[in-house]
């Protein structure tokens, strides 16, 4: 396994699988998820929308996989992080819940690379340091058949230096 750490933008890396920050009605909004629509079409904001209307919105912690448009990736994963209430409402629980979920959808489709955003860190207000142990913790701890590279994108100068420290001390 291959854990790599970079700094940028997400929609440009040439990855099997982009995951996306996304929300529940998974129509698209700010941060990552708007630049992933914008980036790479309305084809996948077509199939967000047949998903929706078969399962209705995807709750937390959930994770589906579309088409990834005119992105370089083969596909996208839409991952629902927990919006921070403190702490006690399972938050933690519920962010690990989107690394392992989007972890298990790309080994059933037997990709080999991955990259993640730091999920819940702009909008949803989840302290970026305590996110970065949940996130690095979980994805350590998977178990891997397919997938050969995980790759942690941070988009701020603060995740990136959180991240460092914790992947490379
Ligand atoms: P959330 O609602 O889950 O907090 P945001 O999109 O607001 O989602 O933020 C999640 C993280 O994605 C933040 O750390 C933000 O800096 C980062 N981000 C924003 N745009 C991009 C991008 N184009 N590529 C990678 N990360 C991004």
């Amino acid at each position: 396994m291959k854990f790599e750490l970079l700094k940028g933008d997400i929609t440009t890396l040439e990855v099997d699988i982009i995951v996306n920050a996304a929300n529940s009605s998974l129509l698209g909004g700010g941060g990552v998820d708007g630049a992933i629509h914008r980036a790479g079409g309305p084809s996948i904001l077509k199939e967000c929308k047949e998903i929706v209307d078969e399962q209705g919105n995807c709750p937390t912690g959930e994770a589906v996989m579309t088409n990834a448009g005119n992105l370089k990736a083969l596909k996208v994963i839409h991952t629902v992080g927990p919006v921070w209430k403190g702490g006690q409402f399972k938050e933690a629980q519920a962010l690990a819940n989107c690394y392992y979920n989007s972890l298990k959808l790309a080994e059933i489709a037997e990709v080999s690379s991955i990259a993640f955003p730091n999920i819940s860190t702009g909008v949803y207000g989840y302290p970026k340091q305590q996110a970065a142990e949940v996130a690095v913790k979980t994805v350590y701890g998977f178990v891997f058949n397919h997938v050969k590279k995980v790759v942690f994108v941070c988009y701020d100068d603060q995740n990136y230096n959180i991240y460092s420290s914790l992947l490379f001390q």
